[in-house]
């Protein structure tokens, strides 16, 4: 069945104003955090509950349009803090419907967000970032190319997904945690706003997926919370060989620490674990390798997806020479998966016009100010 997306019009009544402030922001608080803000100014905890009303439930970002608050309470808040952290440099828009938005955060430094269109489903699903830069220096990832920044904090995580709403007038349905940076390395900040995202603005936890590259001691720490997400695990190779080439941290979680924590994080969360698996042209996916992979799935609770390497921009330092396999490849690698009682899937590529698609965000046509 299809539906049609509904347009994206730019021209919106509450869509979010750019600033430059350094004042701290009201998103990313919890209700009580908001309470107390309320009482800072000598007003009720209810005060708190109607500003967090406008700011999760109605994502509102203009004050005065807040008109439950009394004037006077609005002019002392927003003296002292300021709605939300972000503030749009760009916004583009991809011939398959995919947007991509660049924000600048308060230090200047910019991170990306993409808002992604399912045409045949009729939903969105946004990838938020939770990192400037990323750690991890994957050889494949553009945002590993950059290099570690900074975490982002829980403020610029949770505005990512309401300025998004905002800005696109779009219910959104799924979360995933995609986008630059690896949510474990920051998970404090992660985990708090996706309680925020949860608990405020109503993102069920079953919409939401954390995709990490595999930190060992961190799956473990997530598997405690019992959160209904889906975790996926970017596995990308068969072998210790293929995979620490690929991916260092390998080198200090190798498959034979990872795989058990993911059966320890099935076990513990009852949850069906996503598997991706990038595949590039003669490294990683030949019949063979999916044998490989195939077993070494064995047992475990996991769907497949299958994800065609992305070209990343040959102006990033140390970019390699892949290229995506042939869709026969694909074909005949995921066939051989299936055969192994695996469910596959092959990710659609998003956005790779606008370097939107999963490896390409690197803050491309940014600079910091
Ligand atoms: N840091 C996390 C989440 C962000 S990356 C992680 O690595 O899992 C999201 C997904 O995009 C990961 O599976 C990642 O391996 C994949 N990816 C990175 N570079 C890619 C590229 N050039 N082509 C296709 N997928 C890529
Ligand atoms: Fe970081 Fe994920 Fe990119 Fe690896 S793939 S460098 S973990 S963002």
């Amino acid at each position: 069945m299809t539906s049609a997306v509904a347009p994206i019009t730019p021209e919106l009544a509450n869509a979010p104003e750019p600033f430059s402030s350094n004042k701290p922001s009201l998103i990313g608080m919890t209700q009580t955090q908001l309470r107390a803000v309320a009482s800072e100014f000598g007003s009720p905890a209810f005060r708190g509950d109607q500003l967090h009303h406008w700011l999760y439930v109605l994502n509102e970002r203009n004050p005065d349009n807040m008109t439950n608050l009394s004037k006077s309470f609005r002019e002392q808040v927003f003296a002292h803090y300021q709605v939300g952290c972000l503030e749009k440099v760009s916004r583009q828009n991809s011939k398959d419907g995919t947007i991509k938005y660049l924000f600048r955060l308060n230090d200047g430094e910019v991170v990306e967000s993409v808002l992604m269109a399912f045409q045949n489903r009729g939903t969105y699903s946004i990838c938020l970032s939770t990192q400037v830069g990323c750690a991890m220096n994957c050889s494949f990832c553009a945002t590993g190319k950059l290099g570690f920044t900074r975490h982002l904090t829980v403020a610029e995580i949770v505005d990512q997904y309401l300025f998004v709403q905002a800005d696109s007038q779009q219910e959104i349905r799924n979360v995933v945690l995609m986008g630059q940076g690896e949510p474990l390395h920051n998970y404090d900040n992660t985990l708090a706003a996706l309680r925020i995202l949860n608990e405020s603005a109503e993102v069920g936890m079953r919409r939401i997926t954390l995709s990490t590259s595999g930190i060992v001691p961190d799956i473990d720490r997530l598997a405690k919370e019992e959160l209904p997400l889906t975790l996926a695990v970017s596995l990308h190779a068969p072998t210790n060989e293929i995979r620490s080439q690929i991916m260092p941290i390998n080198k200090k979680y190798p498959l034979e620490a990872l795989m058990p924590s993911l059966h320890r994080y099935m076990e513990a969360s009852g949850r069906r674990l996503t598997i991706e698996y990038l595949m590039i042209d003669g490294l990683n996916d030949s019949p063979d390798h999916a044998d490989q992979l195939g077993r070494l799935l064995k047992g475990l609770r996991a769907n497949v997806n299958l994800i065609p390497y992305n070209p990343i921009s040959k102006s990033l330092p140390n970019v390699p020479s892949y290229r995506r396999p042939s869709r026969e490849r694909v074909f005949h690698f995921s066939e051989r998966l299936t055969s192994h009682g695996k469910k596959v899937t092959v990710r659609l590529e998003r956005g790779v016009d606008i370097d939107a698609a999963c490896g390409q965000l690197a803050n491309r046509q940014s600079s910091k100010r």
